[in-house]
C-alpha cells in the first residue's frame, strides 16, 4: 500500500476503512539468512537495507516487545551531526543526508523536520570549544554557524539573558539538524522491510544462543528455536544481557535515561536548544509540547522508569535558562534504558563468536544515528566487513586505548 495525498483523501471519503496494517505479522520460520535481534529503530533498518541494497530477503528482526515500544519511541527525537572527531563525524553526517531522504525512502511521513539546533555557550573555554567542533564540521563539508548573544537573543527571546548565573555568551548552529517523529521512524522501517519480505516477528524474546565450534547455529526463544547463517544483535539497553548469552562480554554499562512533555503551547521554541552550562535540552513537538530531557538518572538499571532527584535537576536546568518553564504544566515523563560505552562512542563489529555481529553502545544518541547505523549494520552482515564509515566503531578500540571519546570525558559511562 502506497501512501499518498490522494489517498489519504480517499479514505477520509470512506470512512478510513481501506488501510492495511503496516507489516505482516509474522510467525517464525526454522532458518534465516539473517536474523537481527531487537525490532527498535536500529535492528529494523538494518534489515530494510540489508533486504533492499544487498539481496537478502531471508531475514527475520525478532522483538521482545512490540515494535517501537524501545528507545527509538522513548528519545527525545533530536537528530545532529555536530560531531568533532573524526571516527564520529563523518557517520553522523551519513545519517544526517540518510535522514534528509528518509520519508521517500520509506514512502512514509517521518515527520522530519530540520528546524536546527542551537548549542548555547556560557564561557570563553566553551566558546573556544564550540569554535573548534565548528571548524572540524564545516572541513568535513557539514554546516555549522556561529551566533553571537545577539544573534542568539534575535532567535530565542525568552531565554535568561539579564539575569542568569551562566550568562549567554553565544551559539553554535547547526540548521539542517532539528527532529523527527521517532516511533514512526520504528514504524516507516517495519512497513517497508515487511514490504521487502522481512519477518518481523513481536513478542518473541531471544533467550539463548547455539553457539557450536565457535560458530552460532541458532537462538533459542520464547518462540522455539530458530536457525540462522548470520545474527546482528541490535538490542541497545539490553545488550549485556543479551549477549552473555553468548558469553561474550562488553564495555557497555545500563543506565535509565528519562524524557519529559508539557501541554501543548503555542508555537514558542523554533528549534533544538542546548544548555551549555548545565545538561538541559529542549524542543516544541507539532502538538505544542514542551520535549525535554538531561542527565543519566545515575545508577545502572534496566528499569524503564527514572526517579523524582533526576526529575528536580532536570527542571532546575531548564528553569535557569529559561524561567518561563516553570509555568508550564509537566504531563508526562518516562525512561529508557541507554546502552552507555566507556568512551560515549557506539560498537558496530563482529565478536569472537563466528556469525554473531553486535550493535550498540549509543548512550544517549543513538535514534539520531538510526539510518546510518542500519546502513553499515547491514554492510557488515552482509559483506563481513566494516563499512569505511564506521570503521573506527570496532571492539578492539578498547584494548588499544583508541578510544572515541567525543566529549573528553574518559572512561565514565555515567558522564557522557
Ligand atoms: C529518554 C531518552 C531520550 C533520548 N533522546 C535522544 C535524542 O534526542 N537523540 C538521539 O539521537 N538519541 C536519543 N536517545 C537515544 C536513542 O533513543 C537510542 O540510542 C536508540 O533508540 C537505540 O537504538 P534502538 O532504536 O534500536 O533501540 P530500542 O528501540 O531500545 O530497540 C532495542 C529493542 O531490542 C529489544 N530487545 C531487548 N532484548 C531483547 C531480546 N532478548 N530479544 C528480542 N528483543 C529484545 C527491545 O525490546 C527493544 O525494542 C534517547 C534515549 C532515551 C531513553
Amino acid at each position: 500500500m502506497d501512501f499518498s495525498g490522494w489517498r489519504v483523501l480517499r479514505e477520509g471519503l470512506r470512512g478510513h476503512t481501506g488501510w492495511a496494517p503496516l507489516w505482516r505479522a509474522a510467525t517464525p520460520k526454522k532458518h534465516y539468512d539473517v536474523l537481527i535481534v531487537g525490532g527498535g529503530g536500529h535492528g529494523l533498518a538494518t534489515a530494510y537495507y540489508l533486504a533492499k541494497y544487498h539481496g537478502l530477503t531471508n531475514i527475520a528482526v525478532l522483538e521482545k516487545n512490540w515494535v517501537g515500544g524501545g528507545n527509538v519511541g522513548r528519545n527525545t527525537t533530536i537528530i545532529r551531526s555536530n560531531y568533532l572527531l573524526d571516527g564520529n563525524q563523518p557517520f553522523y553526517e551519513l545519517s544526517l543526508r540518510l535522514w534528509e531522504g528518509i520519508e521517500q525512502e520509506l514512502n512514509f511521513n517521518a515527520m522530519v523536520s530540520q528546524r536546527g539546533v542551537l548549542n548555547l555557550f556560557h564561557s570563553d573555554a566553551q566558546r573556544d570549544a564550540f569554535r573548534r567542533r565548528g571548524n572540524a564540521m564545516r572541513m568535513h563539508g557539514t554546516d555549522a554557524e556561529w551566533l553571537n548573544a545577539k544573534a542568539v537573543r534575535q532567535m530565542a527571546p525568552f531565554l535568561n539573558y539579564d539575569n542568569a548565573r551562566f550568562p549567554i555568551h553565544g551559539g553554535l548552529l547547526q540548521r539542517r539538524g532539528g527532529t523527527v517523529r521517532h516511533d514512526a521512524v520504528a514504524w516507516g522501517y517495519a512497513r517497508a522491510a515487511s514490504a521487502l519480505g522481512v519477518d518481523i516477528i513481536e513478542r518473541c524474546e531471544v533467550q539463548g544462543f547455539d553457539v557450536t565450534n565457535g560458530q552460532v547455529q541458532a537462538v533459542e526463544t520464547s518462540r522455539g528455536r530458530i536457525e540462522a547463517d548470520r545474527i546482528g544483535v541490535a538490542v541497545a539497553g539490553y545488550s549485556s544481557e543479551v549477549m552473555r548469552h553468548a558469553n561474550v562480554r562488553l564495555p557497555i554499562e545500563s543506565h535509565v535515561l528519562q524524557a519529559f512533555v508539557t501541554e501543548g503551547l503555542k508555537p514558542l521554541i523554533p528549534g533544538v536548544i542546548t544548555y551549555g552550562a548545565g545538561h538541559f535540552y529542549i524542543s516544541q513537538s507539532d502538538k505544542g509540547g514542551l520535549v525535554f530531557g538531561g542527565d543519566l538518572d545515575g545508577y545502572n538499571s534496566y528499569a524503564s522508569r527514572g526517579n523524582l532527584p533526576v526529575v528536580e535537576d532536570v527542571c532546575e536546568g531548564g528553569m535557569s535558562i529559561m524561567p518561563m518553564l516553570g509555568r508550564a504544566r509537566l504531563l508526562r515523563s518516562w525512561g529508557g534504558v541507554v546502552d552507555m560505552s566507556m568512551d560515549g562512542s557506539p560498537i558496530i563489529d563482529r565478536t569472537q563468536v563466528g556469525g554473531l555481529y553486535f550493535n550498540g553502545g549509543w548512550c544517549y544518541g543513538g535514534f539520531k544515528a538510526t539510518p546510518a547505523s542500519g546502513w553499515v549494520f547491514a554492510h557488515l552482515l552482509a559483506r563481513e566487513s566494516s563499512h569505511p564509515t564506521a570503521s573506527a566503531y570496532r571492539f578492539d578500540r578498547f584494548a588499544a586505548g583508541a578510544m572515541i571519546d567525543e566529549k573528553g570525558q574518559g572512561s565514565t559511562p555515567n558522564l557522557h
